[in-house]
């Protein structure tokens, strides 16, 4: 499942594509993705609407339009093109919606399992209407704060695993980077969370920030069908230092990566370096 850095690297792409183009056309192959209206409905508030940006926000995709935001949630396996009408990027069976351009090209949605949604909003409320405002920050650019984080982290039972995972402490952190967090701050998965010292609070939003930084400039992990919008492949895949090791050596002290199930999640971890 993509995270934030898959997700910024999308929108990247995408802005450079379609920001400041218009659709005219839309076609959808598959109406239950559209989550919230009716697909003719759906498709009268997009038409003629000018794209001005594409940007995320933790795992959430969105187009912003002058009088609308439209929000994409790519679950598992979906995928954004800009491509002529007859060329498909990934496979074309798996083609779900498609906008005709104002400059010819088609920028179109392909989701091979079909878990993806697609929602959209008025601009001044899809804050809250679409769940949003009930996330938490993304932890890039130095923000959240230590006092944020700490606070959040005092009144917390949870296990540090879960407590990362959660997109209304830390928005964008998914398995693979919460994984590679906790090694990197040697903090073991199954922490009482309000056990954790100012210490090793402070670890995890260093290492939050410069893994995620790193992540977004080798353009993501590609470890099961993710790519950018061009088709191509990220490569943080490899510098994954815990994330699907298991039984293979620690980088740091040579024993074996454990895995285990935590917070329901597949979680690697090593015994002798995080604790
Ligand atoms: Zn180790």
């Amino acid at each position: 499942m993509p995270e934030l850095p898959e997700v910024r690297t999308v929108a990247v792409f995408l802005n450079k594509k379609v920001a400041n183009l218009s659709i005219l056309n839309t076609e959808c192959f598959f109406e239950k993705m559209i989550w919230r209206n009716e697909v003719n409905e759906f498709k009268k508030e997009v038409s003629n609407q000018k794209i001005l940006r594409v940007l995320n926000y933790g795992k959430y995709l969105m187009f912003e339009f002058k009088d609308w935001m439209m929000i994409s949630h790519l679950r598992m396996e979906g995928k954004w093109s800009v491509s002529p009408k007859e060329i498909d990027v990934y496979n074309k069976n798996h083609l779900r919606l498609q906008f005709e351009l104002s400059n010819g090209e088609y920028l179109k949605y392909y989701d091979s399992r079909k878990f993806g949604t697609i929602e959209i909003w008025k601009k001044d409320d899809y804050l809250e209407l679409s769940g949003m405002e009930k996330l938490g920050p993304e932890p890039l650019n130095s923000k959240p704060s230590f006092q944020y984080l700490k606070d959040k982290a005092a009144k917390s039972n949870s296990l540090i695993k879960a407590f990362i995972l959660d997109q209304s402490v830390l928005c964008g952190i998914g398995n693979i980077y919460a994984n590679e967090i906790l090694f990197a701050a040697n903090i073991h998965p199954e922490r009482i969370t309000k056990s954790l010292s100012d210490k090793e609070i402070n670890k995890i939003l260093k290492a939050s920030n410069q893994i995620l930084e790193r992540a977004i400039n080798l353009k993501g992990t590609s470890i099961h069908s993710y790519k950018s919008g061009d088709g191509e492949i990220g490569q943080f895949q490899n510098e994954l230092k815990v994330h699907l090791r298991k039984d293979e050596e620690c980088y740091e002290c040579g024993s074996k990566i454990v895995k285990k199930q935590v917070a329901g999640r597949g979680t690697y971890f090593c015994k002798i370096c995080q604790h």
